[in-house]
């Protein structure tokens, strides 16, 4: 969706994704860091839109690629229309999956994930995999796909680590 961007907290984002006219099927959530902004280039709102910028005009995407950004003190920004194809890891990949960036570099000696934004990145994946009755395996890191080159969402972030808290967040359920 274009501007304006909306600013959701985790208890938001989960009446929001069980609320909303989902019309395609999510079987996958990717996971992307930024890179730029990294948490001293974050802006809020002024960065989203900033994104969404290069995205349609210097990218020629149709929309922001992602469909919610997670910012460093953990709010949920909306993105790209939920029932829209995300521009997410290419190679005929990006159908029925939900994208989200978290803001940072994640690469080792830059940001870290912690705190509210990593309260917030297992508790979107959690959410949307839940709503369509995924297991927590359904989560796709960037750089797992042979077509990149990336490190995305950055190599301090280790997949075991989030899919353990995931699964430990689903247990609370
Ligand atoms: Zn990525």
């Amino acid at each position: 969706m274009p501007p304006p961007f909306r600013e959701l907290s985790v208890a938001q984002f989960a009446d929001e994704v069980a609320a909303y006219t989902w019309t395609r099927p999510v079987f996958r959530v990717d996971m992307h860091h930024t890179f730029h902004p990294s948490h001293a280039e974050w802006r809020g709102r002024d960065s989203v839109e900033g994104m969404w910028r290069f995205h349609t005009l210097s990218r020629g995407f149709e929309d922001i690629a992602q469909h919610v950004s997670i910012a460093p003190d953990g709010a949920i920004w909306t993105g790209r229309d939920w029932n829209k194809t995300p521009a997410s890891v290419g190679c005929n990949m990006n159908a029925q999956a939900f994208m989200f960036e978290a803001i940072g570099n994640f690469d080792v000696g830059h940001d870290l994930l912690d705190g509210a934004q990593r309260f917030a990145v297992v508790a979107v994946i959690d959410i949307v995999q839940r709503h369509f009755r995924l297991p927590v395996q359904a989560l796709l890191f960037h750089r797992e796909v042979p077509q990149t080159p990336k490190t995305c969402p950055g190599t301090g972030i280790d997949k075991g680590d989030i899919l353990r808290a995931v699964a430990a967040r689903r247990a609370l359920a």
